[in-house]
């Protein structure tokens, strides 16, 4: 049987991605190995968020291409961002490469593969399906469904941030039925997922394409909450909060609920109120705010101002008890001055996030900001990168020792490599604990017991502390 391996870069939308390679690779006959020196077939998806995940892949492609000089009949292909970005022109700078395919032309990977096999010529598929996009629905595996999974409901981005070449290599937004959605979602949770998360680029400007399952987009509440915002937020009208109460009311099966990634622009009244309303809600939220510096965001074309980013995020808080959140910075970002990122180091510790991405700034093509320059000195973004995470640590040392004492129910992952299992809580903390039965994918309440640096020590109610010996059976003497 002929084998393959699929190598992830990159984000959750690529993770999410390979796996429907895999899917329709093995429902052709390929069967699925972990090793690409096993493999017959190396398929790389890849990332082009950042320089270094592109040199990354360049140096892997390097690798796999002296690896096809010994084994010629290796197949190699070259799928996600970069494949998207390049086309073509990947194929003349890397000649041992025999497949580009772009993110929407995933479901025709077998038959490329097969044109490959017959010994046809190196192919590049990259366009855009934007007048039927195609949504491959995840499926639960031959062993039952995995704890956690991933649904997509949109992709591509209409935002222009002018540091990001995601609209270049993802498209215009396309949006999935929420029909299609739902229906994925009761599919997962019917064979045992307890938690799903929605994924789209700007997952919360969700608009249903479908004929009106969700009704009119509204940016005011029904009821509750009601949001008067500076300026934007009355034109940033989204279905995203219909769609969640959708889900909510359709699959009552389902535990948990959490979205990636959310744009601050469509943090709409309606989606606050969700929270508030729907206990499916993880009470996390991830929320990309870039820079804490007016001026900077102006730069960046984030569209949203330091002000409306905290009104919106005080209102969720107010809304929801209890509720963490995290985010993504950048720093050294062209014509980003000392005072600017100040700023920024007083946005994170006023917002009190418990989770930060942080980047330096790297010049990405067919973006605008390439027009500005790249005017800070690597090693001041280091210094930069290296305060914003002291700060991040500082504040995530002190939210988890408040965890210390409470109990929290955890969705277990399975068992790390230590024994230990490991699970995550409704605030997305990471959790560890013993237990001697099964419990993966099970939900348990477990009781803190010490913060560690990025994660918590637990104890199921009733088992014996760590450390602690634990009373011993005598065995039974048996008669010889
Ligand atoms: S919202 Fe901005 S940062 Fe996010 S994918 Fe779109 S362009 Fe990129």
């Amino acid at each position: 049987m002929t084998r393959f391996v699929v190598v992830t870069f990159g984000c959750q939308m690529n993770e999410h991605d390979s796996e429907r390679m895999a899917e329709v690779l093995r429902d052709a006959g390929y069967e699925r190995t972990d090793r690409p020196s096993a493999a017959d077939i190396v398929i790389v998806n890849t990332c082009s968020v950042r320089d270094k995940a592109e040199q990354k892949l360049l140096s892997e492609l390097g690798r796999l291409s002296k690896l096809k000089r010994t084994r010629p009949d290796l197949a190699l292909v070259v799928a996600g961002c970069v494949a998207q970005q390049h086309g073509k022109r990947l194929l003349a700078r890397v000649p041992a490469l025999d497949l580009v395919v772009g993110p929407d032309h995933i479901a025709e990977l077998p038959e490329l593969l097969r044109q490959i096999e017959l010994g046809g010529p190196p192919q590049a598929h990259t366009g855009f399906d934007l007048d039927e996009p195609r949504f491959l629905s995840a499926r639960p595996g031959r062993a039952g469904a995995a704890p956690s999974a991933y649904v997509t409901v949109m992709k591509g981005c209409n935002e222009r941030c002018s540091f990001c070449i995601v609209p270049h290599t993802r498209g215009p937004e396309r949006y999935r039925p929420s029909r299609e959605i739902v229906d994925e979602v009761a599919r997962l949770v019917s064979a045992g997922t307890r938690e799903i998360t929605l994924l789209g680029q700007t997952v919360n400007s969700y608009v249903d394409p479908g004929a009106g399952q969700l009704g009119a987009a509204s940016a005011e509440p029904a009821s509750g909450w009601r949001h008067h915002p500076p300026s934007q937020a009355r034109r940033d009208q989204s279905q995203f909060a219909e769609l969640l109460r959708l889900i909510a009311r359709e699959v009552p099966g389902l535990w948990r609920l959490r979205y990636a990634s959310p744009h601050p622009r469509y943090l709409t009244a309606p989606l606050i109120v969700a929270h508030a309303e729907l206990p499916v809600l993880a009470r996390h939220v991830h929320l990309p705010v870039q820079s804490g510096s007016d001026r900077v965001l102006r730069r960046m074309i984030r569209r949203h101002s330091v002000a409306e980013y905290l009104e919106r995020t005080d209102a969720l808080r107010a809304a929801v008890a209890d509720l963490s959140l995290s985010t993504d910075i950048i720093v050294g970002f062209p014509g980003e001055t000392r005072a600017d990122f100040q700023k920024t180091l007083r946005l994170v510790e006023r917002v009190g996030f418990t989770g930060l991405f942080g980047f330096k700034y790297s010049p990405r093509p067919c973006t605008p900001a390439l027009r500005l320059g790249d005017d800070v000195a690597e090693e001041e973004k280091s210094a930069r990168l290296a305060e914003l995470f002291g700060l991040v640590e500082s504040l995530r040392q002190k939210h988890l020792g408040q965890c210390v004492g409470t109990t929290q129910l955890v969705l277990v992952e399975g068992r790390g490599r230590n024994g230990r299992y490991t699970g995550r809580t409704e605030r997305n903390e990471i959790v560890h604990f013993d237990a001697d039965e099964p419990l993966a994918g099970q939900i348990v309440p477990v009781t803190i017991v010490r913060a560690f640096k990025n994660s918590l020590d637990a104890e199921l109610p009733g088992s014996p502390r760590r450390g602690q010996s634990t009373p011993r059976h005598a065995l039974p003497v048996l008669p010889c």
